[in-house]
C-alpha cells in the first residue's frame, strides 16, 4: 500500500447554493463539478487546489449520514482521503493492524473513484477514505 498524496478533504454542508460562493468568490477556486451521490444521499462540489479537491457534502435526505453529522457537530471537515494505489489491499493491510472498518471491500463514490472508509475510532478521531481511479 503507498499513499502517494491526499485526493480531498471532504467538508460537510448545509447548502451547497449558501457554501460554493465563499469557494467561488471569496477564495477564488472554480467549482468544476456538482454531483449527486445517491446512494450516499449526499450532493457534491468540488474544487480542485493543487493536485487535492475540496469535496463539498451537501445532505439530499435527513437519514444521510451527513445529516447525521451536521445535526451533531454543526458544519465543518467531515473527512480526509488518501489515494492509495490499491483500495483492497490498503484496506487488508489496516485492518490486519487492528483498524475497524467501515468498508469492508472498496465502493463507487463520487468521480466513478473506489473508496472505502475507515472508522474514526481507530484513526484517532479522523474519518479516513482510502481512493483509487478505477483500472481503464
Ligand atoms: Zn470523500
Amino acid at each position: 500500500m503507498e499513499i502517494s498524496h491526499i485526493e480531498h478533504i471532504g467538508i460537510a454542508v448545509k447548502s451547497l447554493e449558501a457554501t460554493i460562493p465563499y469557494y467561488e468568490k471569496t477564495l477564488g477556486l472554480k467549482c468544476y463539478s456538482v454531483e449527486e451521490v445517491i446512494d450516499q444521499k449526499v450532493k457534491t462540489a468540488f474544487f480542485m487546489v493543487g493536485q487535492t479537491k475540496i469535496e463539498l457534502l451537501e445532505p439530499t435526505d435527513p437519514e444521510s449520514p451527513i445529516a447525521k453529522f451536521i445535526e451533531k457537530r454543526g458544519e465543518g471537515i467531515h473527512h480526509l482521503a488518501f489515494a492509495t494505489d490499491g483500495v483492497q489491499n490498503a484496506l487488508d493491510k489496516v485492518a490486519a493492524q487492528g483498524v475497524q472498518l467501515i468498508d469492508k471491500a472498496p465502493r463507487k463514490g463520487a468521480e466513478g473513484l473506489n473508496i472505502a472508509f475507515l472508522h474514526p475510532k481507530s484513526t484517532f478521531g479522523v474519518l479516513t477514505e482510502f481512493c483509487e481511479k478505477p483500472q481503464e
